[in-house]
């Protein structure tokens, strides 16, 4: 059952930081969509879990202010609002065609609901897994 139409890949996501100072746009279809569990996303963000998903970097449009960035770990780098601390995106210094987003960082997160859930080798265990979604114990490129 398709409930939103945003799979036909021309429809504009529009997203930003909870102050408003950053503002992004991107026009590609969302692929990847997850849950991650991994400690990285965990501690950075202080959340139990982050939701994001990939789109290829030329079509991830910063439209107003200017996020600081950070390396998380040594392959990759972070991005976040300096003025209200909302984490933007993730970025594999090995794969700088692709960013991953966070999704909640969406005017509409309903738009691009995860599919899988991924590292939850290291979930807390007070969360309680989405039974109706794949669950990946490292990556999802590891099964
Ligand atoms: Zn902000
Ligand atoms: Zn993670």
């Amino acid at each position: 059952m398709t409930t939103h139409s945003a799979r036909g890949g021309s429809e504009l996501l529009e997203g930003g930081c909870y102050c408003g100072y950053i503002r992004y746009r991107t026009n590609a279809t969302p692929s990847d969509e997850t849950n991650c569990h991994c400690t990285d996303c965990r501690r950075a963000q202080a959340a139990a879990f982050v939701s994001w998903f990939t789109v290829p970097t030329s079509r991830y449009h910063l439209t107003e202010g200017e996020p600081t960035r950070f390396a998380s770990s040594n392959h990759a780098m972070r991005s976040f609002c300096p003025r209200c601390g909302t984490t933007l995106s993730f970025q594999r210094n090995d794969s700088p065609q692709e960013i991953d987003i966070t999704t909640c960082s969406l005017d509409d997160p309903e738009r691009v609901p995860p599919r899988d859930q991924t590292r939850t080798l290291t979930k807390v265990v007070w969360i309680e897994l989405d039974s109706r979604l794949p669950v990946y114990a490292r990556a999802r490129s590891d099964g």
